[in-house]
């Protein structure tokens, strides 16, 4: 793939204005390049920490057009940045990652198939189209299972987990007819995940891998080492490299997995695939001397992948909510390395910051 070197004062352009944006942003201004935020929210946590800003829907498309075209490059910090926008982008300006790659983790159903027509396993699904399709999913796949809308689905939004022998009728009420799948309940070990950059030549790097905890199915908590077989995280690794090469990925990419257990047939499942930087890589930004933030910026600007190599273990916990009331606890700890994201109201399940803790290096389990 032909690339540029961005020069020392290019301009990034990410598309989304979280708390993503903002620590790539933050990443970029590091290595002497500027970013710009294209963001529909007027008071988007990533515009403190950038040289430039639009704020426009995204179905501004002349907007996104005046945006692309005064960046470098374009990338995203979101996977659901409507389609259209992303390909709009793509007209006036290089980006990464690729259109596909969005499209695909866009989309639960276009996902699995990408990812069972590459041979990589993932839980048992089934489409659903209509409300027959539950019944008709609940007969084949068995009662316990998660209908999962097939859009606009992160952190558990999307989702309705239904629990042990849910019969069809309690199924059908909370199908929205929104086009779904039906996922069977995973018993799984933990869930771990693989953060990688992929540069333009298709170079890759991998960070270690997290064993991750969620919490009402939002991320809570990130540890590295997991105490995983080094096969398993072989695996997870083969599977992301696979994934990557076949999208032809450039940037930070990252796979989530269910972990079945070492020795069977079927060790790991891939949950869903992630198209950018990630909460369960945060850990990278205290523990790697270059972050997972880092090396995208590096990968989209042309530039050679840093080491992701870490020099410390590491806990990363995620503020959640009103879990911002403890501030002054990690504010006023010297071992808590806080980062919060400046947002505003601290509404329930909204992220608003996280905390890493350090550790010795492999000195055992934290
Ligand atoms: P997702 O939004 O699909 O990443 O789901 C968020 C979280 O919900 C996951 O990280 C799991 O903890 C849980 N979850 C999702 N799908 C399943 C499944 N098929 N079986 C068990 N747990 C699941």
């Amino acid at each position: 793939m032909t690339h540029k070197i961005l020069a020392p004062g290019a301009t990034i352009g990410i598309l989304g204005g979280g708390q993503l944006g903002r620590m790539l942003s933050m990443s970029a201004s590091k290595l002497g390049l500027r970013a710009h935020i294209f963001s529909p929210q007027h008071s988007s946590p990533a515009f403190e920490t950038s040289a430039f800003s639009t704020t426009a829907p995204y179905a501004d498309l002349d907007a996104v057009k005046n945006f692309a075209s005064s960046v470098d490059v374009v990338t995203t910090e979101f996977e659901n940045i409507p389609l259209e926008t992303y390909e709009h982008a793509a007209k006036f300006a290089p980006i990464a990652p690729s259109p596909k790659a969005l499209a695909i983790a866009q989309d639960r159903l276009a996902e699995k198939r990408f990812l069972t027509s590459h041979n990589i396993p993932v839980a048992p699904y089934l489409e659903i189209a209509r409300e027959a399709d539950i019944v008709s999913a609940i007969y084949k796949l068995g009662p316990d299972g998660i209908l999962k809308t097939r859009q606009l689905g992160y952190d558990g939004k999307g989702q309705i987990k239904l629990g042990l022998n849910v019969d069809a009728d309690e199924a059908i009420k909370a199908y929205g007819g929104e086009p779904s799948i039906f996922e069977q309940l995973v018993s799984f070990v933990m869930e771990i995940s693989c953060v990688a950059a992929r540069d333009y030549n298709g170079n890759i790097v991998f960070y270690d891998t997290p064993v991750n905890e969620h919490r009402n199915q939002i991320l809570a908590e990130s540890k590295v080492p997991a105490q995983i077989e080094p096969e398993l995280e072989k695996l997870a690794r083969a599977y992301t490299a696979k994934i990557a090469e076949n999208l032809n990925y450039v940037g930070v990419l990252t796979a989530e997995f269910f972990v079945l257990g070492a020795h069977g047939e079927t060790p790991l499942l891939v949950n869903e695939i992630a198209p950018r930087v990630h909460n369960s890589g945060h850990w990278t930004i205290d523990a790697c001397s270059v972050s997972q933030f880092d090396n995208h910026i590096r990968a989209i600007s042309g530039w050679a992948l840093g080491s992701a190599e870490r020099h410390s273990d590491a806990m990363m916990i995620n503020i959640v909510g009103s879990e911002l009331d403890r501030w002054q606890d990690f504010a006023t700890s010297k071992s808590a390395l806080l980062h919060l994201y400046g947002k505003g109201e601290a509404r329930p399940g909204r992220k608003m910051g996280h905390v890493t803790y350090l550790y010795k290096k492999d000195a055992g389990e934290i």
